[in-house]
């Protein structure tokens, strides 16, 4: 019998926000708190200027249902091998960008079946990009994100981040209120 969790494609962006924090991809899956904060419209507008360069492909629509997935790559670099590149803001990346950019590469070689094995991160904060050979660390980390993600519900909200630093950047600390949460359930 199918179910509806059967049909549900994980988008891929939403595996960074899980990494982030798994309590925000709760608030932006079933409250739909997309709020633009000034990291978000930073890296928005960054991306819109960057996205006129020509000479790629450019923001290429996939999905497997095979794997549970769907996503837009930014770019892809389309020379002797297809090659996809993530674009950040800031000027460093963290584990969960990586894993992002891992399932892009699993979608891409889904779709071309052929394997793909490296991926760009491109930082607009040095103007570097930095190549990431993709594991099988990183394809275990994605299939098991793609999972929980899967398997999130309504009545089962997540715990706050224990790193707080990760508070101050999250558009959705107006609605998880976590100082004042954990105050509150402190009394
Ligand atoms: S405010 Fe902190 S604990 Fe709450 S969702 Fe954001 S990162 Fe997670």
């Amino acid at each position: 019998m199918i179910t509806d969790n059967d049909l549900y494609l994980v988008n891929v962006s939403d595996l960074n926000q899980y990494l982030y924090c798994p309590r925000r991809l709760y608030y932006l899956m079933f409250y739909q708190t997309q709020g633009l904060n000034y990291y978000l419209a930073d890296g928005r507008s960054k991306h819109k200027n960057q996205s006129r360069r020509g000479g790629w492909y450019r923001e290429i629509y996939l999905k497997s249902e095979k794997m549970h997935m769907h996503g837009k790559i930014d770019i892809i670099e389309g020379k002797a091998d297809m090659i996809p590149i993530e674009r950040k803001h800031g000027d460093s990346y963290f584990d969960n960008d990586e894993i992002q950019l891992a399932a892009y590469c699993m979608l891409l070689e889904d779709y071309l079946e052929e394997p793909v094995r490296l991926g760009y991160i491109y930082l607009f904060g040095t103007n570097e990009r930095y190549a990431i050979t993709i594991t099988g660390w990183h394809r275990e980390k994605v299939i098991e994100t793609v999972e929980k993600i899967r398997n999130m519900s309504l009545d089962s909200i997540p715990d706050f981040t224990d790193n707080p630093k990760k508070c101050t950047k999250c558009s959705t600390s107006q609605y998880c209120l976590p100082v004042e949460s954990k105050l509150l359930e402190s009394v």
